[in-house]
């Protein structure tokens, strides 16, 4: 057994089914729990827009808080630094004398590239650096297919997946930690972060609080309480309140809860409550999340460029700023596609039927690069993924993962199929 061992949480915090902390446990006689908020995240990106805007970072930073509450519990404590990860990891390894870095396995690029500079610093002071695919509902090594096989289409992907491979169990919570004596806790605030505070609005789908605590309390309303499962594949293209969809995305975003422990708890729901098809279409969902999971590990930087994952190499277009603002702000000739982006710009939060009309009108009423819309994203939503949304977006400017080279919603007659009484619109134009 190796003395001290370091988990360097990212977006996996949780201690419920995370491989990674359960790993260092059993490895290690010590085990020192660090979260490190890089500075890269709170920078511009060269879209102009903020990496991580004020609702995700409220919302991480909550869950940082309930991660150190539920660490504590067991025996230790959440150091939390800022910084550089390639820079802050090798101190604390330097700091404690410890032997090993426990991490979350990344696939997207710019992730991919801070894992490995952190890899090449502890290398060069003799460290052992170990990662665990901790995010994906099928564990990646289970895949009837390899990585640069796995098929483009999402329908092939899903079908085979589900026939020929199975969903690995998720891990118990550990009962105890030991580590040395934690420091209290000290997070910084949104403002500190360089960003404004978060102003809550009443129509907001939900009261969005982060951490794993309230990660499982959202499912056990979701899935107990409210028994909404049970009418997801009918509710789930709405627009307006907590129950028309799970609301799971924010928490899966960070990691403040598994998609295999989703899994699990729909499994003991069906036995329960019974099947159908709701309560396999959530199952579905978590599929295509999985989808772009394994797309970017198969495309790599190709979800970033103009062209997408399509071999012809397109020119991108020119940007427009006015028309860009004007998307943003909720001032275009649609006022569907303005209800949905108040909503955005005022809560951090919109519908999956609002994100593919908005991105839809942005990519072929806009005629503007689509990279542009996707970034604002990232900076505004509090559940961004850099996979589901890069992925999303390529596939609805038809660079993506869609057979039809264009996806083409009738924004018109969107509205009146999803907003016949005009509630929605209502709601955020008033
Ligand atoms: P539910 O309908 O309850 O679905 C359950 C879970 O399944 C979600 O929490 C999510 O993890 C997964 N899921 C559902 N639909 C998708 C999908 N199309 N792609 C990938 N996973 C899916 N989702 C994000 O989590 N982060 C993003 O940054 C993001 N950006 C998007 C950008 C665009 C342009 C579009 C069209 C979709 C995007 N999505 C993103 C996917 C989807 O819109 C959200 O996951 C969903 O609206 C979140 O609400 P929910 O948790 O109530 O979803």
């Amino acid at each position: 057994m190796i003395q001290t061992g370091i988990v360097w949480f990212k977006t996996d915090l949780r201690i419920a089914d995370n491989e990674t902390l359960i790993k260092a446990i059993a490895q290690c006689e010590k085990v020192i729990c660090v979260y490190c908020f890089d500075e890269a995240h709170y920078a511009d990106t060269s879209y102009g827009f903020k990496k991580t805007g004020n609702y995700k970072t409220q919302f991480l930073i909550e869950a940082l808080k309930d991660l150190d509450k539920s660490l504590r519990a067991i025996g230790s404590g959440l150091l939390v630094v800022k910084g550089k990860p390639e820079v802050e990891i090798p101190k604390i390894f330097k700091e404690y004398k410890a032997y090993k870095v426990f991490a979350k396995r990344e696939v997207a690029y710019e992730e991919k590239q801070t894992e490995k500079l952190v890899q090449q610093q502890l290398f060069q002071v003799r460290c052992e650096f170990e990662t665990f695919s901790t995010s994906t509902l099928y564990h990646a090594e289970d895949l009837p297919f390899s990585i640069t096989n796995i098929p483009d289409l999402f329908t092939n992907f899903r079908k085979q997946t589900e026939k020929e491979s199975t969903i690995r169990k998720p891990f118990e919570k550990p009962k105890t930690l030991v580590s040395p004596q934690m420091p209290l806790l000290e997070l910084p605030t949104v403002k500190e972060l360089g960003l404004k505070n978060v102003k809550k609005d009443s129509r907001a789908v939900l009261v969005y609080k982060g951490g794993e605590t309230e990660a499982l309390k959202r499912l056990h309303h979701y899935f107990s309480d409210s028994k909404s499962l049970s009418t997801y594949k009918e509710t789930r293209n709405g627009m307006i309140g907590a129950d028309y969809s799970s609301k799971f995305s924010a928490w899966l975003a960070i990691g403040c809860i598994s998609s295999r422990y989703i899994y699990e708890e729909i499994k003991k729901y069906e036995k329960k409550f019974g099947t159908n098809d709701s309560t396999y279409w959530l199952t579905f969902e978590l599929l295509w999340r999985d989808f772009f999971r394994f797309m970017f590990k198969k495309h790599q930087t190709k979800f970033f460029l103009y062209s997408g994952i399509k071999s012809e190499k397109a020119n991108s277009k020119s940007l427009n700023k006015k028309l860009l603002t004007q998307w943003i702000n909720g001032q275009t000739d649609s006022d569907f596609i303005n209800a949905n982006m108040i909503e955005l710009k005022l809560t951090g939060f919109m519908s999956n039927r609002g994100r593919q009309n908005v991105a839809s009108y942005f990519c072929n009423e806009l005629n503007m690069d689509w990279r542009y819309g996707a970034a604002y994203f990232e900076s505004q939503l509090i559940d961004y993924d850099v996979c589901s949304n890069w992925g999303n977006w390529a596939y609805l400017a038809g660079v993506g993962n869609d057979g039809r080279d264009q996806r083409y919603f009738n924004i018109a007659k969107q509205a009146n199929d999803y907003d016949k009484k005009m509630e929605f619109r209502e709601l955020w134009l008033k």
